[in-house]
């Protein structure tokens, strides 16, 4: 077919170059991912099942498979890549996270769950009210643990008729009959540790730990960081529960010489998939 218009035809020969250099860009990036002796542990909160399928087809789909939780600690300890790359997570407990099941198990995706237990209890999550209410978590980083745990009793008694956001014992017990799935801490209260001290955060702990253990006959070898942050004291408190690994909410990969208490991740976004998949393997 002759293109008579001289200008379409520089147009469409622009846009087929353009698709062509986004194609092998694509194939270089992912190439060059293969052959590092790192992996990638993405985290999802809430993910709606069609951009979390999205996303498990075409790590699938390019070969570049799926790690799990035992995998990920075997790496840290032997230095030995597994098979795959990708470490799925799942942060807080949402109950939209039931209708992932089908998809982990559609696709045989291993993947590791962090439960904050006061949402569980309650039903919902106190962090999003307090932030439609005071813009930002801001100052209440900065209020004393007594005064935090007063807020968020007051936020629990107040929206106590809410429904259910979190899920239920219930749920959790069905989703852990699905050995795919692992389970971690995430504080009791979803509290940022790097305002805490040593002893409040093994209250947190404390309380999260015997709340996971009384629903659950797992082993917990992990904790994710409430809010992605840190301080860095938090590795010998986390060593009194047996946690083996901690991970954060600071961007980048995992590595043989990473500090297994303080892992590097990506979140998937509200973004376009196209986006997700460019940040998380570092196009920009
Ligand atoms: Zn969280």
């Amino acid at each position: 077919m002759k293109i008579k218009n001289k200008y379409l035809r520089y147009f469409l020969g622009y846009l087929l170059s353009l698709v062509l250099k986004i194609i092998l860009y694509e194939k270089f990036i992912i190439n060059k991912f293969r052959k590092e002796n790192s992996l990638l542990c993405v985290y999802f909160h809430n993910p709606s099942p069609k951009e979390f399928e999205r996303f498990v087809k075409w790590i699938t789909y390019k070969k570049i498979g799926f790690v799990s939780e035992s995998e990920v600690i075997s790496f840290l300890e032997t230095h030995q890549k597994p098979v795959g790359s990708v470490w799925l997570t799942l942060d807080d407990g949402w109950a939209s996270n039931l209708d992932l099941v089908r998809i982990i198990e559609k696709y045989n995706v291993p993947i590791t769950l962090f439960l904050s237990t006061s949402a569980v209890k309650t039903g919902f999550f106190w962090s999003p009210i307090y932030v439609s209410e005071n813009d930002s978590l801001k100052e209440f980083h900065t209020f004393n643990y007594k005064e935090k745990i007063d807020i968020i009793s007051t936020i629990e008694s107040k929206f106590s008729n809410i429904g259910r956001t979190a899920l239920s014992v219930h749920e959790i017990i069905e989703m852990a009959k699905n050995d795919k799935i692992s389970f971690g801490l995430h504080t009791h209260h979803h509290l940022a540790t790097k305002y805490l001290s040593q002893e409040e955060l093994y209250i947190e702990l404390e309380l999260n730990f015997k709340y996971v253990s009384s629903i659950l006959n797992k082993t917990i070898s992990g904790f994710a960081y409430p809010h992605g942050i840190f301080s860095g004291n938090e590795k010998e408190v986390l060593e009194k529960f047996n946690i083996k690994y901690a991970v954060t909410g600071k961007k980048g990969r995992i590595y043989t010489k990473s500090d297994p208490y303080y892992i590097s991740r990506y979140g998937y976004t509200s973004y376009s998939f196209l986006e997700n998949i460019s940040r998380i393997f570092g196009c920009w």
